[in-house]
């Protein structure tokens, strides 16, 4: 099967790098699947769990939000923060999720003001990490 090199770039590492066969993502733009060869493309990405279709299986990485280049031959992520699901804290996750949906819940019901967009943020890069371990519905 055709194969397209991806590059998952953080800040302070190279977070994962294989020949997969397709990616599905989350842009700014709307979901996009990038298969090899596709046309050269630079877009957004939002917090969300990228799906890699590799080996015939699916691989979830956890992403914070960022910016994606295509090439015909290569995906470039570079992500604020990114994840794989092996290097996920349930726990912490679970917690910020919680965190941030009160914040939000409570700024809705009339509660003291607050950065509405960081606490937004935060909900979906919180989403992107449980669902990334099979316990979020997004
Ligand atoms: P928290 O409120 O739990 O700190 P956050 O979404 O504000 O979560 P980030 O600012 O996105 O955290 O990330 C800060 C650093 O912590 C990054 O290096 C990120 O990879 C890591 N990190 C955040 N949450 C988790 C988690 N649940 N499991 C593993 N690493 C995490």
């Amino acid at each position: 099967m055709a194969t397209i090199k991806l590059e998952i770039v953080s800040p302070d590492k190279v977070v994962y790098a294989a020949d997969i066969e397709m990616l599905i993502v989350r842009s700014t733009a709307g979901e996009l699947g990038i298969l090899p060869h596709h046309a050269p493309l630079v877009t957004g990405l939002i917090p969300h769990a990228m799906r890699v279709k590799i080996d015939g299986a699916e691989k979830m990485v956890a992403v914070g939000g960022g910016f994606m280049e295509v090439q015909p031959d290569k995906i470039s992520v570079l992500a604020s923060v990114a994840e794989l699901p092996e290097d996920i804290d349930a726990d912490r996750a679970q917690k910020a999720f919680n965190r941030a949906k009160k914040r939000i819940d409570d700024y809705r019901a009339g509660g003291e003001d607050i950065n509405i967009i960081r606490a937004e943020a935060a909900l979906k890069r919180a989403a992107a990490r449980l669902t990334a371990l099979g316990k979020h519905g997004e």
